[in-house]
């Protein structure tokens, strides 16, 4: 037991710093603070080349002051201070807001450490109100050999604004001199690490918070990666053997069962994907042990039909089946085809229908009439309802099956492992499990987010599938093309078609139905002169269009989260029936919904969108085997570097290529999200990406460890350490406790 990790803080480095890491970091004990480790490294001799410094990111780098000038500021209150570094090679300013503390210390020749975030403004990078600290009084090395000191790593830790990651870097110091690191136990099993050479625990603890040089914190690195992926594979591997040795009711096909039915009436031919795939889930369904299988495939690939063919086995069995979607239109759009592709096959709840050879669908959100969803409720829970569809609403406490057999999980990357467990609760014995996902996902994300489930792909679109034609639309080099944009709208709209606008906020004040990646260069506000961006939002571009000319007469409508769910639905459904023409929404439609008819998709303010949202978002168009069009506009100057992702996605629609741009430009913390991880902490030194061979060796060390001791009886310090990846909540209550 590591009952050292999880003491509380103060016992260690005392109430107040105690007080001050909880306040700023939330991490309340000794283990939540040795494992808090450096984001990076800087070394003292040398400077950071500005030049490299990347736009919009936060960096944190060192440099020279070479001048420093005070004024009032124009439109408010206050003064602005300007900096010059430099780091030899080029310059930056460096802006303060009211600094009283820089305009006192940074005063030309001395040496800083700088973090913050850099902007553009005015066609020059800045820092505006970074976080800084003098080199040349380095408060921890007084009287420090200056060879040994210069070749010293300033470990530089994830900074909030009010804490210092120098402020860190002190504390830490202290916690590492009053814990007696030599007691703790090695999580990595002794083997492993004699096999690879690792430091042991106690020293690389040291080692990662005070290197001497830049080759300590490489192996303290190296060893606490390794172990992180140990820690996680070994909790999927643990989970997978659960799930398998779990007792399943096996659902085996009924020949003359309404699947046959549903086969002989289906209007095209299925894909040889979608027929290999089909008869593993027919397969996997007859056992007695759960299925677990991700399902992935490129939007419109036609994963649903693959879902309902599964879902019509299971009802031919006795069994019921639930498809969860991640929002009420999607929810709804699912029961409204999956009804029409069922046609005879499905039955209403109180208009009867066409005998006992029909399936009962029933649609269960949250946001239905009372009466109706008492009703469906009744009916899911009587086993009347063969098939229910909704969204999270299906989770909630009060909501049970008669007889659930196989649960279906549309588009996963907005649903974790917690709630697929809830769900899976909801049946006597574990029911089957589909997940399905249109996001490709590289194999090792995929061995890492859904490690316990096994992998389907479907990898060709059906026949007959229309491409799509993607255009970057830059209005800063052609404000012109604004005008022609809304004009070949009513092209496709005089055609017969439909049209989809997309933006990045619902009104003018709010950050839309989502959090965007970047946020907005804070320069130009801090100056008060020069506008900030104003992005597209749907009520804007609403009361826009309608007095555009060339849409005169057009019947379109707004879309967001923020309506009424009645609201919604009926304007999802008016723009189905073709009534409603245009489309202004937010990513409200960004998955699953499928209007055929719709052939033009116009993505305001693209550049505000990651490359997997696009990528989804287009592939709302092209459908019904008319040729799609999908037009990013952006104001943003060319060579802007979030201008790559729009060229990236109209430069193919190869989903896998994609994902791996999009992955190689995303933050690690969006790849494998608490929902998505299965542990609510998320990786600290593992790239799911870079790191491919240590998972790949992980995977293999785990399932050998689990296979072997699968109670980890003999590995009680890798049990909690899984314990603390699963549930990191713990910590806190046995603080208090
Ligand atoms: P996704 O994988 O994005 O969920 P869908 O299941 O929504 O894709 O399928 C997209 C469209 O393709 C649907 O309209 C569906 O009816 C159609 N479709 C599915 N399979 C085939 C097929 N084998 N041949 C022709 N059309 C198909
Ligand atoms: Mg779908």
């Amino acid at each position: 037991m590591n009952a050292e990790l999880e003491l509380g803080l103060e016992r260690r480095i005392g109430k107040r710093s105690a007080a001050v890491i909880e306040k700023h970091l939330g991490i309340t004990t000794v283990g939540g603070l040795l494992n808090y480790f450096p984001r990076r490294y800087l070394s003292r001799g040398e400077l950071t080349p500005i030049s490299e410094v990347p736009l919009d990111e936060e960096v944190t780098l060192i440099a020279r002051v070479v001048s420093s000038s005070t004024r009032a500021m124009r439109a408010r209150r206050g003064t602005l201070t300007d900096v010059v570094i430099t780091d030899d090679a080029g310059t930056l300013k460096v802006s303060f807001f009211n600094g009283f503390r820089a305009k006192a210390e940074l005063l030309p020749g001395r040496r800083a450490l700088f973090s913050g975030k850099v902007t553009r403004y005015a066609g020059s990078l800045s820092l505006t109100n970074p976080d800084f600290q003098l080199l040349d009084e380095d408060p921890d090395t007084p009287g420090m050999d200056p060879e040994k000191l210069a070749a010293m790593p300033i470990p530089i830790y994830p900074a909030t604004a009010k804490l210092t990651s120098w402020s860190i870097q002190k504390v830490i110091s202290t916690l590492l001199d009053t814990v007696d690191l030599e007691l703790l136990d090695d999580p990595l099993p002794a083997e492993v690490s004699s096999r690879e050479k690792f430091l042991p625990a106690a020293r690389a603890y040291r080692l990662i918070h005070m290197p001497e040089v830049p080759r300590d914190w490489q192996r303290a690195r190296d060893r606490f990666r390794y172990q992180e992926a140990l820690v996680l594979q070994s909790a999927l591997a643990r989970r997978r053997a659960q799930l398998a040795a779990e007792e399943a009711t096996a659902r085996r096909p009924v020949a003359g069962g309404i699947l046959t039915a549903f086969d002989r009436q289906l209007p095209f031919t299925l894909t040889a994907g979608q027929s290999a795939v089909g008869k593993t889930l027919a397969e996997e369904l007859s056992q007695d042990s759960p299925m677990n299988r991700l399902l992935q495939g490129e939007v419109g690939s036609g994963k649903t039909i693959v879902a309902l063919r599964a879902m019509l086995q299971v009802v031919d069995a006795g069994g019921q089946a639930a498809l969860l979607a991640p929002t009420e239109v999607l929810a709804a759009q699912h029961f409204e085809s999956i009804r029409r592709t069922l046609g005879p096959l499905s039955r209403d709840g109180l208009l009867g229908g066409s005998g006992p050879d029909a399936v009962q669908v029933t649609l269960l959100t949250g946001s239905m009439p009372t009466a109706a969803r008492r009703q469906a409720m009744l009916d899911a829970a009587s086993g009347t309802a063969g098939i229910v569809i909704g969204t999270h609403a299906l989770l909630s406490d009060n909501v049970s099956f008669y007889d659930l057999g196989l649960i279906v999980v549309d588009e996963q990357h907005r649903f974790g492992v917690e709630q697929r467990d809830a769900l899976r609760a909801k049946a006597s014995k574990p029911p089957h499990l589909l997940v399905m996902t249109a996001t490709p996902i590289p194999r090792t994300v995929a061995m890492t987010v859904f490690g316990d489930l096994e992998t389907s792909v479907l990898d060709e679109l059906p026949a007959g599938r229309a491409p799509i034609s993607t255009h970057v639309v830059g209005l800063a080099e052609n404000p012109g093309w604004a005008g022609r944009i809304w004009s070949r709208s009513r092209e496709e709209i005089d055609a017969g078609h439909q049209v989809y606008v997309v933006c990045p906020k619902i009104g003018e004040d709010d950050d839309g139905d989502f959090s965007p990646g970047e946020a907005e260069p804070s320069a130009a506000d801090l100056e008060g002169d020069g506008p900030a961006r104003q992005l597209a939002s749907v009520t804007a571009v609403v009361e826009h269009l309608q007095d555009e000319p060339a849409l005169a007469g057009v019947s379109l409508a707004p879309l967001h989260g923020r309506q009424d769910p009645v609201l919604k639905s009926a304007t999802m459904a008016s723009f189905t029936a073709n009534e409603t023409k245009l489309l202004v929404s937010t990513t409200v439609i960004e998955v699953g919904v499928d209007v055929h008819n719709a052939t033009l998709m116009v993505i305001l303010d693209a550049d505000r969108f990651g490359i997997s949202q696009l990528h989804q978002l287009r592939g709302r168009v092209g459908r019904g085997g008319l040729p799609g069009t999908c037009l990013l506009v952006t104001t943003l100057e060319p060579g802007h570097p979030s201008r790559r992702r729009l060229d990236a996605v109209a430069a193919t629609t190869d989903g896998f290529e994609l994902s791996q741009e999009d992955l190689k430009l995303r933050r690690e913390g969006d790849i494998l999200g608490a929902s998505q991880s299965g542990g609510r902490s998320t990786l600290k030194l593992l790239r799911v990406l870079e790191h491919e061979s240590i998972i790949a060796k992980a995977r293999q060390d785990a399932q050998r460890i689990v296979a072997a001791d699968p109670g980890l009886t003999e590995h009680a310090t890798l049990a909690e350490a899984i314990e603390e990846y699963l549930n990191p909540e713990k910590e806190a209550f046995l603080e208090r406790g």
